[in-house]
């Protein structure tokens, strides 16, 4: 089986098997055995989710240190537009972009204007009505990796385009083969990153090569540094790099790429569960009068990836007030536009996270049991198991990574455990009771 990369991790030792995570987990990633928390290495999408729901920082995002810079002879910087939302009172990007420079980059290529020729493309590409609508953008490359685990009926709706950071390292590594006299391997580019599925993109890409992006550095990594570096800058020192305008900022929040596209019938939405239900009411052909959907799975787009330092609403506000001092686009579809840039190489296929088994009938019949089990179980989907809902632990035991024992209510139901239900929560304790007088056919006491 190959080795999955992911970018989110577990700090075994701080884990104190509360179980906060596993509900929260979109695709039922996450079990906690023995008091301590596991990820299903072919489920986890790297959203991040279980990053902010666990009170004791179990969980933890990795990226690249500062010093990998130092590898490098020639750095370069891809800053994501939700950077820019990390700071007060910004009116000039230049500050950033400088300070960055400042800071040991040696260039700055922004990820803005790679989505304002990734805004320019996907128009004319929706024009040309070939593709499958509603379209979906395929930007987050969480909500990417969701559809291909848990809704691969739609990858077919997904926008066939790299993402603007993809884009924006390929122009960066070209202008940087042309002005200087470094080769390839001598150049590191580095995406200063929101979220870790970002990175986890990166290096392993689903739907196309890799792209020459070196490593992601964390957007709270980077800040502490930079913002000191701003301070000292005098207007002077500033310099004239920004190259993005109101539209490739606007991908940082939600609805900005939409926004982009000068469509009417688009949808946005953000945060997981909004995420879920869009895709489920989408599976149930309910919102087919759309042109496009933006989803991003970070509550207010990128500005709320678990990588940045500032609440994404702030941020969000923040970037509404620079838009004052931007021109609206920077970047347009040259005559010599090269499409193979951006298109996909590789085509994405489902996950088979999910799948009971290769075999059809082996996986019929292992539904089956499934359900049989599941309809066993008391159907509280307390997590008291480990496993998310009493389907997931049904599913467990299927595979062969748990037993009907692991439910302590299933064990009571069956004869008891010999220390009765006073230890259970009251909750439980009701519907044990209400079971059995059902079968016994009395209500009363
Ligand atoms: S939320 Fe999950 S990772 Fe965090 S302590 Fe609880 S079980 Fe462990
Ligand atoms: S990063 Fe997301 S998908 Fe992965 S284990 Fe955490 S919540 Fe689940």
């Amino acid at each position: 089986m190959a080795i999955l990369f992911h970018s989110v991790r577990l700090d075994a030792e701080k884990c104190q098997g509360c179980t906060n995570c596993i509900k929260r987990c979109p695709t039922q990633a996450i079990r906690v055995r023995n008091k301590k928390a596991y990820i299903i290495s072919d489920r986890c999408i790297d959203c991040g989710e279980c990053i902010r729901v666990c009170p004791h920082h179990a969980k933890y995002a990795v990226s690249e240190p500062f010093n990998e810079l130092l590898k490098y002879k020639y750095r370069i910087a891809l800053p994501a537009p939700a950077l820019y939302g990390q700071f007060n009172n910004l009116e000039n990007v230049d500050y950033v972009l400088t300070g960055l420079k400042k800071m040991g980059f040696d260039d700055v290529t922004e990820v803005s204007k790679g989505a304002e020729l990734i805004s320019a493309a996907t128009r004319v590409m929706m024009e040309s009505g070939e593709l499958q609508k509603p379209v979906i953008s395929s930007a987050c490359p969480a909500v990417l990796r969701l559809i291909r685990t848990r809704f691969p009926n739609l990858i077919k709706n997904l926008l066939p385009m790299c993402a603007p950071v993809d884009l924006a390292a390929k122009i960066a590594r070209k202008k940087a083969a042309e002005t200087t006299g470094y080769k390839e391997d001598e150049i590191g580019v580095f995406f200063i990153t929101p979220c870790p599925a970002k990175r986890t993109a990166i290096r392993n890409p689903l739907c196309h090569e890799s792209d020459g992006i070196s490593g992601a550095i964390a957007i709270k990594d980077i800040y502490p540094v930079l913002v000191q570096t701003m301070d000292r800058l005098t207007s002077e020192e500033i310099e004239p790099i920004n190259d993005s305008g109101i539209i490739g900022v606007g991908w940082a929040s939600s609805g900005g790429e939409a926004a982009g596209l000068l469509k009417e019938r688009y949808l946005a939405a953000d945060g997981i569960e909004n995420v879920i239900n869009v895709l489920e009411e989408l599976e149930d052909e309910k919102l087919n009068d759309l042109d496009f959907i933006e989803l991003n799975c970070c509550t207010g787009g990128c500005v709320g990836g678990v990588l940045t330092v500032e609440n994404p609403y702030v941020a969000k506000a923040r970037l509404q007030r620079l838009r004052k001092f931007m021109p609206v686009s920077c970047n347009n579809l040259e005559d010599d536009f090269n499409w193979d840039e951006i298109g996909w190489t590789k085509e994405l296929t489902p996950s088979p996270a999910m799948k009971l088994a290769d075999n059809v009938i082996k996986a019929m019949r292992l539904m089956t049991q499934l359900r049989e089990i599941e309809a066993s179980l008391p159907g509280l989907d307390c997590g008291i198991c480990g496993a998310p809902s009493c389907r997931a632990l049904a599913e467990d035991i299927v595979r062969g990574y748990a037993e009907e024992t692991d439910c302590v209510l299933h064990n009571i139901q069956v004869g008891g455990n010999g220390k009765g239900e006073d230890w259970l929560p009251a909750p439980f304790r009701v519907k044990v009771l209400n079971e059995d007088a059902n079968e016994g056919g009395a209500n009363e006491s």
